[in-house]
């Protein structure tokens, strides 16, 4: 699921054009254009991230802020004016998770937003290229495998099954989903090669580290969970 960010700005430009960087990122966008409307939608609980301005009608940036903090602890990045340097003060004082002076550069404030969300443990935003459960580690970008440590050598599609498996962690995926995603829409061969691919994974990694990574679920198909147990 998408992680949702709450712009509150009463400048449509600004706001329509952080609504369009923030769906480009895949992010899911709310929106409200006051300072109240804003505070509604922020406690509603719709959003994983606000990012909230300063200079408002009917309440201020500050005030909202002051007002949400009374029952929800969602990360807030405040955008101030470029000479308010009292409100920078005012905004992390009053429990901002952090500040963009305005005009900014939308790349900072992407990267203050996953900044936020990672120190917020807000995992939801998922670093695509590093995968991983227990001492098991992916790195996508440089096609490699490890196990605490040791390298893993895996064929290509041990690798990309592994890899739709991972990204999918905690959910269970048919066979023949993963036979699409691993083989191609277009695969024509055996229609049991899943099967024979977890059991070439299990052969590498369960059975040398004595671990339990690739779950069966009968009937539907194959899943990797995630338990805190689990790699001890
Ligand atoms: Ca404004």
């Amino acid at each position: 699921m998408a992680v949702t960010i709450l712009i509150v700005e009463d400048e449509e430009k600004i706001g329509r054009f952080l609504e369009l960087e923030l769906l480009h990122e895949g992010y899911a966008v709310i929106k409200a254009a006051d300072g109240r409307t804003g505070l509604e939608k922020a406690q509603s609980g719709k959003a994983d991230l606000v990012v909230l301005d300063v200079m408002l009608p009917e309440l201020n940036g500050f005030e909202v802020l002051r007002r949400l903090r009374k029952s929800s602890d969602i990360p807030v990045i405040m955008l101030t004016a470029r000479d308010e340097v009292m409100d920078k003060v005012a905004g992390l004082d009053g429990g901002a998770d952090d500040y963009m002076t305005k005009p900014f550069a939308i790349e900072e404030l992407l990267a203050r937003i996953r900044l936020v969300l990672k120190k917020r443990g807000g995992g939801a935003v998922a670093d695509k290229n590093h995968l991983g459960v227990g001492k098991l580690r992916m790195d996508v970008q440089r096609y490699e495998v490890t196990y605490d440590g040791s390298r893993v050598e895996l064929t290509h599609r041990e690798f990309e099954l592994l890899r739709v498996l991972l990204e999918n962690k905690n959910i269970v995926i048919s066979r023949d989903t993963l036979l699409e995603k691993v083989c191609g829409y277009d695969y024509m061969g055996e229609t049991n090669i899943i099967d024979v691919y977890v059991r070439y994974l299990r052969s590498k990694l369960d059975e040398v580290y004595h671990i339990k990574l690739i779950q069966t679920v009968r009937g539907v198909g194959y899943c990797i969970k995630d338990e805190s147990e689990y790699g001890k």
